[in-house]
Order: structure tokens, then C-alpha cells, then sequence
């Protein structure tokens, strides 16, 4: 049901179906509209024209009622086209299912038999095939399934890999099922779209390709006629009667128009990225659209960030994902930002150097101060000489931020590379050595030759930090560098994290939403909560005397050691909806102090000494 408003929402793919329906209304009732037969021939009527006596869109070279003939060959041609498509598809997708589940040896014949296939042009190859088995209707419509079913094999086929390795299918197997019902109910119902596509797109094509075949006289014989025959036998008096080939030609356009707009909405539909417009291509650089003035920062330090906000503007709704983030940092400082997922961490850090998919993100207010530089106010090419250079990121997960193809080398080499392209192979392979050792990788040589997939996702983690300090950075962000890692080598990490930024007085945001990781690496902590920082100070004020309910709360879900067995207290509730945040307090529906007051209106910073806090309950004294 969805499914259909996303359609008709869709005003071209609705213009279509409203076409495609009344065509083929009319063509079912063909038979009940009582027309004069069409075959019918009599030549004192040759060539009337549209709107003549009992003719009403005029008559053809034999004197035979256009409109009749016009309607009976839609149906023909309707029938034919989809007939051939239904074919193609049954066999295309019989096809790439096989090749796609078996793999190996059976992948190996099918595939090579359709690329035979494909290696012909494919008018051609129908052209072929008619010629082999004869002009007519039917012979028309099998070489024009024939020619398609690739289409439908090779789309089916790389679906269907992509789904037979997924864990749900391992499952399903291990539960015992046979393969029958495993291609029936796993794999078949996520096929259907992929068919569903495919057949919408091409069956416009296949009715164009029959119609073109009779056009040529291989398809329907006479006195039997679709519209492709149709427009063959008017093109004679294509100059002295237009209307006798105009007249097919319009339907067929409107056939085929109908169903490829249709065909194009049902595939956006499908795909809900599409609704969501992921598949735009992101711009380079976060749009900002600041509100003015911007806000009076005062530098501290190597970054100072004030009232960011970001929002995510998505099919007219505006979700407040950042909502006035206002923290700095020192040079050699390690800053933790702390918060449950989907509190903003990461849009934070990704906001800092544009790097907030465009559309749908738009920076809507502040200022990041970063040396003096607004880096809010620089272009594309400005900003490249932070992103990578002077400021780097870790990423979460070590498996997706490496290239599975290239190697550990190149991928070091090429991040020097981007920005110094001065260095000679042998110093580059000298200093991507230097980098691993500085991330405590015992045997370099060896990792250097090695592919991401032979790698630990420690030791993949360790590279992801080697390639941010590439560039001798005066900042790395990473962002929740530990959280897809075991406890023994979380520990590891946070070592070599802790020494580099000793060492090369090195700034660290460091985010994550573990209190316990967060204590042994940071100076000072922020803490998020719906797109706001609730509470910051130095790590040893905030986790000894919390200020805030929520970072009281956060650090009460904390299992105790030496506590027995008493389970720790978890937070009622869940985080707001960003689409729809209440007036006041964002954590007023889960606290334990909540007030009246707290949810009337926004919730303002208050500041004493090194410490910020978001609350009008607790009081800020001896902080
Ligand atoms: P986390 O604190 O877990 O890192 P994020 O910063 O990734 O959270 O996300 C914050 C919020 O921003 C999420 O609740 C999500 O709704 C929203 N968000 C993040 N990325 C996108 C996106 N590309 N499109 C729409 N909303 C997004
Ligand atoms: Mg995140």
C-alpha cells in the first residue's frame, strides 16, 4: 500500500499508469465495443480520413476502419510484449538464480551460454532467430523473449550471490531446510524486487522490438495485424495519407512512454535510498547556511567549537541532529565526547571539517575556530588542506575503513602522497615503515605486504591510526576507535593513542560511549545527550561529582567491581525523537529531578570555573 502512494506520489510514474490504465481498459473491451470487423476490406473507402462517415478515425490503403484495427492491434501487441517479457523473465530468472546459488562449474556454462547471447546486437540476434524459424507472430515473440533473457539472468544472478551468502540463509540451512524451500521462501522474496525492476523496465522494449519485427513484415502476417504491421502498411502513404501510419505510431509511443514512466517510478519506489535521496550524489563539502550573526567565539586553545548546529533536512522535515554544541580543545589535550548512539557524536565530528553527506545534512548556525581559521568559512579546496593534514580522522569500524583491494602500503603511501607529493617511492616506503612502528606493529615489513582481510581488527585498527598521523596532524578524531574491538586489545589501542598524543603533543576528540574508556584516556569529558553537550569539565571532576541527572544516570548504568552480583540500574525511557524534541529539557521525560520549569522553555549553559552544565536543578558551587 505504501508502495502504491510512493508511486502516485511519483507525478511522472502516476501520469503513466493513468496512461497505461485506460489503454489497456480500452483494449480488454475491445470485444464488447462492437467494431466493425477489421479486416474488412473495401476499397471505395481507401484512405478516408479521420472522422469520416462510419469511419471515425478514417480508413486505411484496403479501405479498412483504422480505429478498429488500431484496437485490436493494441491488444495484439500488449499481448505479444508481455507474453515475451513473462518468458524472458521466467527463464532469465530460472537461470540466475541457478548460476547464482550452485556457483562453480553450472555459474560457469549458463553464464558463458548468456554471454553468447549478449554478444550480438540484439535486433540482430531476433532478426536471426526469425529468419531461422519463419515470420510470424509467435516466431516474433520467442526470439524477442530470447534476446532478453540475459537481461533477467545476469541482474538475477548477481542479486542472488549477494543474498545466498548472508548469515540469514546460513541460518535457514542450518535449521535443516531443503533447498526447495530455501530458494522458495528465503531467496525468492527478495528477488521479487529485483524481477519486479527488471520486467517494468524492459517490457516497453520488448513490445517496441515485436512491433518493430512486424514493421519489417517478420512478425504478424497478414491479414492478422498489430500495430507494428500497422505502421509498416501506412508507411507506403507515409507523404500522401499521414494519418494511416501517425495513427499506430501515436499508440505505440503511448504505450511504451506509459510504461517505462511507470516502470521508472516502480523502481524508485522499491528502493527506499531513493525515497530517502541517498543515491544523490553527496557534495564535497557540508552545505552550511549559518543563521547571522554568528555567534562572538572566544579562541581556546587549538579548536574552538561554538553553537554548531546541523540538521538533516529530509522530503521537507528538519531532524535537529546538533542543536548549539559549544566545546574547545587545547593543543596535546584529549577532549572525550560521551554520549548513547544517536546523541550526535558522530555528526559533531564529521561537522568539523564538512564532512556531513550534503544532502541531506545543512550546518544551520556557529563557528569552529581552528588556529584563528572559521573553518565554516572556507571552500572546498581550503578546507582539503585540513581534512587529512592538519586534522585526521579514526573511524569506528576497521573493516570498512580500509580498501580490501590495495595493500597495506599503498593505502600509507597513497594518504602521505595526497598531501606531499615531493617524497620519492623509497622515502615514502620508509616513512610508511616509521608509521607502523610508531603504532607499536612488531613486524612492519611483513604488514606492509599484506591485504586488510589478513589482518586482525587490531591490527587493522593500528594502520587506521597510522594513516591519520600520515600527515603529522595537530588534531585526530576518532571516533569510537575501540568500540568494535575486544577489552585486552581496546587496551592496547588506547595505549598507543595515549603516548602519541603525549609524545607529539598531539590534540585528541575522542568519542565514545564507554564512561570506563573514556576515564583512562581523557583530560576532559563532554557529555551528549539529543544533539546537545548536557555537561563538560575535567575527566576527574565530572566522573567523581557528576553535575548533570543524565551523567549521574550514565555513570549508575556502570557495572561496579567488587559489588556482588547487583545489576547495574539502567535509564527509563528512551532518547527523544530529534523530529520532535519537547520545548524544555530534551532529558526531562527520564529524569528523576524533573521540574515544571524544566519543560517550558530551552535549557540554558550555565559555567563556572572549568565546568558547563545544561540544568536548572543542580547548582554548579564547588564543581
Ligand atoms: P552517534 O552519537 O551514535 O555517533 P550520530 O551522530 O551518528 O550518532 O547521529 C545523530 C543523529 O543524527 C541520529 O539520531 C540520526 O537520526 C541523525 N543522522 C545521522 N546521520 C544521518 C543521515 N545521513 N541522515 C539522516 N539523519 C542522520
Ligand atoms: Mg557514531
Amino acid at each position: 500500500m505504501e508502495l502504491v502512494t510512493r508511486i502516485i506520489r511519483n507525478r511522472l510514474a502516476a501520469f503513466g499508469a493513468v496512461m497505461l490504465l485506460l489503454i489497456l481498459i480500452v483494449s480488454l473491451l475491445t470485444p464488447v465495443f462492437g467494431l466493425t470487423d477489421p479486416n474488412v476490406i473495401d476499397t471505395s473507402n481507401r484512405f478516408m480520413l479521420p472522422f469520416g462517415e462510419g469511419h471515425l478515425l478514417g480508413a486505411d490503403h484496403l479501405g479498412r476502419d483504422i480505429l478498429s484495427r488500431l484496437l485490436w492491434g493494441t491488444r495484439l501487441s500488449l499481448m505479444v510484449g508481455v507474453a515475451a517479457a513473462i518468458i524472458a523473465a521466467t527463464a532469465g530468472s530460472l537461470i540466475g538464480i541457478l548460476a547464482g546459488y550452485y556457483g562453480g562449474r553450472l555459474d560457469m556454462i549458463l553464464m558463458r551460454s548468456i554471454d553468447v547471447l549478449m554478444a550480438f546486437p540484439y535486433i540482430l540476434l531476433a532478426l536471426a532467430i526469425v529468419a531461422v524459424l519463419g515470420p510470424s507472430l509467435m516466431n516474433a515473440l520467442i526470439a524477442v523473449a530470447i534476446v532478453n533473457i540475459p537481461f533477467f539472468a545476469r541482474n538475477v544472478r548477481g542479486a542472488t550471490l549477494a543474498i545466498a551468502q548472508s548469515d540469514y540463509i546460513a541460518a535457514a540451512k542450518l535449521s535443516g531446510r531443503n533447498t526447495f524451500s530455501l530458494l522458495l521462501f528465503e531467496l525468492m522474496p527478495n528477488l521479487i524486487s529485483v524481477i519486479v525492476v527488471a520486467f517494468s523496465t524492459t517490457v516497453g522494449w520488448m513490445i517496441l522490438e515485436t512491433a518493430g519485427l512486424s514493421f519489417l513484415g517478420l512478425g504478424s502476417q497478414p491479414p492478422q495485424s498489430d500495430l507494428g504491421s500497422m505502421l509498416g502498411e501506412g508507411r507506403a502513404a507515409l507523404i500522401t495519407h499521414p494519418h494511416t501510419s501517425l495513427i499506430p505510431g501515436i499508440m505505440i509511443f503511448a504505450i511504451v512512454m506509459g510504461i517505462n514512466l511507470l516502470g521508472d517510478g516502480i523502481r524508485d519506489a522499491l528502493d527506499p535510498r531513493l525515497a530517502k535521496g541517498a543515491l544523490r550524489r553527496a557534495l564535497p563539502i557540508t552545505k552550511i547556511d549559518r543563521d547571522l550573526p554568528l555567534p562572538r567565539t572566544e579562541e581556546r586553545g587549538l579548536l574552538s567549537v561554538s553553537g554548531l548546529k546541523t540538521d538533516f533536512q529530509i522530503a521537507g522535515k528538519t531532524t535537529k541532529a546538533i542543536r548549539d554544541v559549544s566545546f574547545h580543545i587545547g593543543r596535546g589535550e584529549c577532549l572525550a565526547l560521551v554520549g548513547e548512539s544517536g546523541s550526535g557524536k558522530s555528526v559533531t565530528a564529521l561537522s568539523l571539517t564538512g564532512l556531513v553527506a550534503s544532502p541531506p545534512a545543512v550546518i544551520t548556525g556557529g563557528k569552529i575556530l581552528f588556529e584563528g581559521t572559521d573553518l565554516l568559512s572556507l571552500k572546498f579546496e581550503q578546507m582539503r588542506e585540513y581534512r587529512g593534514k592538519r586534522i585526521a580522522y579514526v573511524f569506528q569500524d576497521p573493516n570498512s575503513s580500509l580498501h580490501p583491494l590495495h595493500n597495506i602500503c599503498d593505502q600509507l603511501i597513497e594518504s602521505i602522497k595526497v598531501h606531499d607529493g615531493s617524497m620519492g617511492r623509497r622515502a615514502l616506503e620508509a616513512k610508511a615503515v616509521q608509521l607502523l612502528k610508531d603504532v607499536r606493529i612488531a613486524s612492519p615489513e611483513r604488514v606492509m605486504k599484506s591485504y586488510p582481510h589478513e589482518l586482525s581488527g587490531g591490527m587493522r585498527q593500528r594502520i587506521g591510526i597510522a594513516i591519520a598521523l600520515a600527515n603529522d596532524p595537530e588534531l585526530i578524531i576518532a571516533d569510537e576507535p575501540t568500540t568494535a574491538l575486544d577489552v585486552t586489545v581496546q587496551a592496547q589501542i588506547l595505549h598507543i593513542l595515549k603516548r602519541l598524543q603525549r609524545e607529539r603533543g598531539l590534540a585528541l576528540l575522542f568519542i565514545s560511549h564507554d564512561m570506563n574508556v573514556v576515564a583512562q584516556i581523557s583530560d576532559r569529558i563532554a557529555v551528549m545527550y539529543a544533539g546537545q553537550i548536557v555537561e563538560a569539565g575535567s575527566t576527574k571532576a565530572v566522573l567523581e561529582k557528576p553535575r548533570h541527572p543524565y551523567t549521574k544516570a550514565l555513570l549508575d548504568c556502570l557495572p561496579q567491581l567488587g559489588k556482588g552480583q547487583a545489576m547495574p540500574r539502567a535509564i527509563n525511557g528512551s532518547p527523544p525523537l530529534l523530529e520532535d524534541l519537547p520545548d524544555g529539557c530534551a532529558f526531562a521525560p527520564r529524569c528523576s529531578f524533573v521540574t515544571p520549569a524544566c519543560q517550558k522553555r530551552p535549557i540554558d549553559v550555565n559555567l563556572i570555573g572549568g565546568r558547563s552544565l545544561r540544568c536548572i536543578r543542580m547548582e554548579l558551587d564547588d564543581g
